[in-house]
C-alpha cells in the first residue's frame, strides 16, 4: 500500500539531538517560531532529514550562517539538508517559521480553542509546528520561550522566568517532540500541593477558563490520590517542582500526558453533581490517574517508535485499572472493564480492523489509537502478572525502570525484563503482542473415580494478513466448587500452551462445578456447553465474584439470543435474577447483573455462533426480556428502588454511586410496567446528574421523553458538556425506528457546533450506539453517518477517521445491509481529496 510504514524498516535517527531552544511569537494567523537544534551526526556523510508540514520556512542557517537553497530539499513533508553543507561535528541549527492556529481546524499541533492557545502533538502534530526530527526515540531537552499577550503562559517542565508578555520554561528531561506543550490565554487555577515521597513538595495547578473553577475541586484530588498511589504501589515519585494540569473544550483525544503540563479534554476535568454523572466522576479519577502514570510509563520511559504504542498505552491503562479498583470500586471495577473490553476490542478483533497489539505496518499511525493497543494491551500486562505474581510483577517493573529510564524503549525490552526478573522464557507469550484475534477457548469436562480432568481446545480465527494462528499461552484462571456451594479447589492458574490440553484435579468426592476463567484471567472466548442450571447455580455461590456475573450474563445473552429467534423468556433466568435483585450482594454487582447484554453484544455473539443478527429482532427481545423480567419481580423491583435512594448531600463515592446505579437498574426495568411514572417523578425530584439523566434516558427509550427533553435543554442549554449528552442520549436510546430521522433533526440544531469533536461524537456515537436504529433496514442510518464523515473529513481527518469504526461490523449482517454499508464506505472512499487517515480506514474496512 502506497506511503505504509513497516516495523522492519526502523533505523535509529543518524543524529543525536542534545537540546532545544524555542521561541514562540504567538498570534493567530501568524505565529512565529524560531528553532534551534543542537545537532552531531553519529556518522558522517549522512543527510539531515527533519519532518515538517503546513508550516512556511521563513529563514534556515547554520552555527549562525543563512543556508542557500542549493544547501537544501524543502517538500510537503520536510526539510532535507544535504551532507555537504553540513560540518563534520556538532553543529546548530536554527529555523523560524510561521505558521496559523486559527486556521488549524485539525486540532493536531499548535491550534486555537476559544481564543487559548493549545498542542496536541501525539503521534505526529510537532511537525506541524517547526522542522524537526519528529519521532519518539529523539529525545532532548527543550527550553521554551513564549511571548504573547495572553495572562498565563504554559509549557514543559519548570518555570525559568517570566515578565509582562513572556515567559521562559525549562524542562530538565529529554522527551520525544511528542510529549511537547503550550498553552497560553485567560486560564484561572485552582492549586494544592503534593509532598513526595522524598519530601520535594511540588506545585499543582488545574487550569481553566474563568467560571470554571468551581468544578476543578475532584479532579485536584484525583491527582493527589494518584500521585500518592503510583508512591506506593510502584515507587514512582514525581520529578519537578511543578505540575500543571489544563482543560481544553476543543480536544480530539481524552487527554494528554505532556511532561508536566497535561492537557485534557474539558469533559474529563470539570465535575459539579449538578452537571456530572457518577460515571463521569469515576472516568475523570481514572484519566487523571492513567495520564499522570504516564509520567514514568511514557515520559521517562517512551517508545522507540509508534509500532510500540501499547508499550506505554497497554501498561497505563493496566495500571489506572488497578488504582481505581484500589481507590474505588473494588472487584466490579473488573466486570466493568471486561464488558468494555468485549464491546469495543473483541468487536475490533472480529472485523476487517483486527490487529496485533502491536502492528506491524501502518498508513496513518492515528488510525491505531485502538481498543487493541490500549485494552487489549492492559490485559496482557495482567496475564504477565497473573503468571509471575505480584511479587514477581513489581520485581519486574523495578527492573524496568532502573534499566530503561531515559530510554526509547520495545515490547522486546518489556518482555526481556520480564524474562530476567523471573528466569522464564517468555517467547511463546509474547504471541499476545504480535498476533491479532481473539482466542475461542472451547472446555470439556470427565469425572471418573474421584478425578476431574478439564480439556481445553484452544482456536484463532484468521485475521488480516494474519492466516495461521499458532497457540498461545492461555493463563486460566480455575477454582472447583462442591454441588452444595463449597469451594473445594481454591483458585488454581493453569497454564495452557498446546492447541489442545488436559489439567487433572484428583481425590474429590463427588463431580465438582468448576468456575473457569476467574476475574476473567485471559481475553478469550470461553465456549463450554453447560446447563442453564449450573449457571444459575453459580451466579448464587461462586466465590468469585466477576465468574458469578458471568454466569448471569451467559444466561441472560443465550435467553435473548433464543428470545430474539421467537422463544418465550427463560424462566431459569427469570428465577435467577429474582434472588439476586432481593439479595444482599454490592449494589454495584447488583446493578451489574440486572443489566441486560446490549444489542451489539448480543449481534456479535450471533454472529460468533454462525447465526445473521437481525436488529430489530435483537431490539424487541430485549425490550421484551425486560418487561418480563420486571413482571416477575416488580414488588422485589419497587422496593429496591425505594430503599436505594440516597439521603443527603450528593457525593461521588463508590457506594453512593452503586445505590444510584441500581436504582436506576430498576428504574429501567420497572419503567416498562409503570409507564415511566417513577422516572417522571425522579427527573423532576433529581438533585444531581446521575439521577436526572438517568431518569431522562429511560423516558426516551420508553418514547416518551418530549417534555422533559425540552426542560432539559432549557436548564442547560449554556453548558457545552451537558447538551452533549442531552444529544447522545436522545439518539442512543430513542426508539429504533426515530434515530435517523432524530440524528438529521438534530444536526440541524443550532447547538450542533460539528467542529467541536465532543459536540460531532456525542450525535455520531449516539446514533452508532442505537444498535438497530443505525442498522436500519433501509439504510438511513448508514446514509447520514457516511454524509457527516465526507463533511467532517477536510477539518478534522483524525476523528472523521475514528468514528468511521462504527462500520467495521459490516459482515454481520444479512446480504442488504451488507451492501449498503459497503456503498457508503465505497461512496466516502470515492470522494475527492479524502484524508490519508479516512482512506486507509475505508480501504481497511473494505478489505
Ligand atoms: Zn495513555
Amino acid at each position: 500500500m502506497d506511503g505504509t510504514t513497516y516495523l522492519s524498516d526502523y533505523r535509529p535517527y543518524p543524529f543525536t539531538l542534545d537540546r532545544v531552544a524555542l521561541t514562540f511569537r504567538l498570534s493567530p494567523r501568524a505565529t512565529r517560531v524560531t528553532a534551534a537544534l543542537s545537532l552531531s551526526p553519529r556518522e558522517a556523510g549522512t543527510p539531515l532529514h527533519l519532518d515538517g508540514e503546513q508550516i512556511k520556512l521563513i529563514s534556515l542557517a547554520l552555527d549562525g550562517t543563512p543556508l542557500t537553497p542549493a544547501d537544501y530539499l524543502l517538500t510537503e513533508t520536510g526539510l532535507t539538508i544535504h551532507p555537504a553543507a553540513l560540518p563534520e561535528g556538532a553543529f546548530t541549527l536554527q529555523t523560524e517559521v510561521e505558521i496559523a492556529p486559527e486556521e488549524n481546524t485539525a486540532l493536531e499541533g499548535l491550534y486555537m480553542s476559544k481564543g487559548m492557545y493549545c498542542t496536541q502533538c501525539e503521534a505526529e502534530g510537532f511537525r506541524k509546528i517547526t522542522f524537526y526530527p519528529d519521532r519518539p526515540d529523539v529525545m532532548a531537552r527543550f527550553h521554551v520561550r513564549i511571548e504573547g499577550d495572553a495572562p498565563v503562559l504554559l509549557s514543559n517542565g519548570n518555570p525559568a522566568g517570566q515578565g509582562p508578555g513572556w515567559a521562559e520554561w525549562d524542562d530538565p528531561w529529554p522527551k520525544p517532540a511528542y510529549l511537547f506543550a503550550l498553552v497560553a490565554g485567560d486560564l484561572v487555577a485552582t492549586h494544592g500541593t503534593f509532598t513526595t515521597m522524598s519530601g520535594n513538595k511540588v506545585d499543582l495547578n488545574i487550569w481553566v477558563r474563568p467560571g470554571d473553577e468551581n468544578r476543578t475541586e475532584f479532579a485536584l484530588g484525583a491527582l493527589q490520590r494518584s500521585m500518592k498511589w503510583d508512591e506506593e504501589t510502584y515507587g514512582r515519585e514525581y520529578d519537578l517542582s511543578l505540575f500543571n494540569l489544563v482543560a481544553v473544550d476543543d480536544f480530539n483525544m481524552g487527554a494528554m500526558e505532556n511532561k508536566g503540563l497535561n492537557i485534557f479534554n474539558s469533559k474529563l476535568v470539570l465535575a459539579s453533581p449538578e452537571t456530572a454523572t457518577d460515571l463521569d466522576y469515576e472516568r475523570i479519577e481514572a484519566v487523571i490517574g492513567h495520564e499522570y502514570f504516564h509520567n514514568w510509563t511514557g515520559d521517562r520511559i517512551t517508545c522507540r517508535d509508534w509500532f510500540q504504542l501499547c508499550l506505554k498505552e497497554g501498561l497505563t491503562v493496566f495500571r489506572d485499572q488497578s488504582f481505581t479498583t484500589d481507590v474505588r470500586l473494588g472487584p466490579v471495577k473488573r466486570i466493568d472493564d471486561v464488558i468494555a473490553l468485549r464491546g469495543r476490542q473483541f468487536r475490533e478483533d472480529a472485523g476487517p480492523l483486527a490487529h496485533p497489539p502491536r502492528p506491524d505496518h501502518y498508513r496513518e499511525i492515528n488510525n491505531f489509537y485502538t481498543s487493541t493497543v490500549y485494552e487489549k494491551g492492559a490485559e496482557v500486562v495482567g496475564m504477565l502478572k497473573t503468571l509471575v505474581g505480584a511479587g514477581g510483577y513489581r520485581k519486574a517493573l523495578d527492573l524496568y525502570f532502573a534499566r530503561h529510564d531515559g530510554q526509547a524503549c520495545t515490547i522486546e525490552d518489556w518482555i526481556k525484563v520480564f524474562e530476567d526478573s523471573s528466569g522464564r522464557d517468555m517467547s511463546q507469550f509474547k504471541r499476545w503482542y504480535t498476533d491479532a484475534g481473539t482466542p475461542h477457548l472451547k472446555v470439556t469436562e470427565n469425572f471418573n473415580n474421584g478425578t476431574y480432568t478439564l480439556e481445553f481446545t484452544q482456536e484463532t480465527k484468521p485475521t488480516p494478513g494474519q492466516p495461521e494462528k499458532p497457540p498461545r499461552l492461555i493463563p486460566i484462571a480455575v477454582g472447583l466448587l462442591s454441588p452444595n456451594g463449597d469451594e473445594v479447589v481454591p483458585t488454581t492458574i493453569l497454564e495452557m500452551t498446546e492447541a489442545t490440553q488436559s489439567f487433572t484435579f484428583t481425590g474429590l468426592a463427588t463431580k465438582p462445578v468448576p468456575s473457569i476463567l476467574r476475574n476473567f484471567s485471559a481475553p478469550v472466548v470461553l465456549e463450554r456447553e453447560t446447563s442453564a442450571q449450573e449457571q444459575a447455580f453459580l451466579l448464587a455461590h461462586d466465590t468469585d465474584l466477576f465468574n458469578r456475573w458471568e454466569a448471569g450474563r451467559n444466561l441472560a445473552r443465550a435467553t435473548l439470543i433464543a428470545m430474539s429467534g421467537g422463544a418465550e423468556p427463560d424462566s431459569a433466568y427469570l428465577d435467577a435474577i429474582g434472588t439476586l435483585t432481593a439479595g444482599t450482594t454490592e449494589p454495584a454487582f447488583r446493578a451489574l447483573a440486572l443489566r441486560l447484554p446490549g444489542e451489539d453484544e448480543i449481534a456479535q455473539a450471533l454472529f460468533a455462533a454462525g447465526a445473521t443478527p437481525d436488529p430489530e429482532a435483537i431490539h424487541r427481545a430485549r425490550r421484551t426480556l425486560m418487561r418480563a423480567m420486571a413482571q416477575r419481580h416488580e414488588a422485589a423491583l419497587a422496593a429496591t428502588y425505594d430503599a436505594c435512594a440516597v439521603p443527603g448531600p450528593y457525593t461521588p463515592d463508590a457506594g453512593p454511586a452503586g445505590l444510584r446505579s441500581l436504582r436506576l437498574a430498576c428504574l429501567g426495568l420497572l419503567s416498562t410496567l409503570d409507564g415511566g411514572a417513577r422516572a417522571k417523578r425522579l427527573f423532576t425530584e433529581a438533585t444531581n446528574m446521575t439521577e436526572s439523566l438517568g431518569a431522562l434516558g429511560v423516558l426516551v427509550a420508553a418514547g416518551d421523553a418530549a417534555r422533559e427533553l425540552a426542560a432539559f435543554r432549557e436548564r442547560w442549554q449554556g453548558n457545552a458538556l451537558v447538551m452533549d449528552k442531552w444529544f447522545l442520549t436522545q439518539l442512543s436510546l430513542c426508539p429504533p425506528g426515530q434515530a435517523a430521522e432524530l440524528a438529521e433533526t438534530l444536526a440541524a440544531d443550532p447547538l450542533f457546533d460539528w467542529k467541536n469533536p465532543n459536540r460531532f461524537r456525542s450525535v455520531m456515537g449516539g446514533l452508532s450506539a442505537n444498535h438497530a436504529g443505525f442498522h436500519r433496514a433501509d439504510g438511513a442510518g448508514y446514509r447520514f453517518y457516511a454524509d457527516w464523515l465526507i463533511r467532517l473529513d477536510p477539518v478534522n481527518p483524525q476523528t472523521a477517521a475514528r468514528l468511521s469504526t462504527a462500520f467495521e461490523t459490516w459482515r454481520r449482517y444479512d446480504p442488504a445491509r451488507q451492501a449498503l454499508i459497503r456503498a457508503e464506505l465505497r461512496r466516502i472512499a470515492d470522494t475527492p481529496a479524502l484524508s490519508r487517515d479516512l482512506s486507509e480506514m475505508t480501504a481497511r474496512l473494505l478489505g
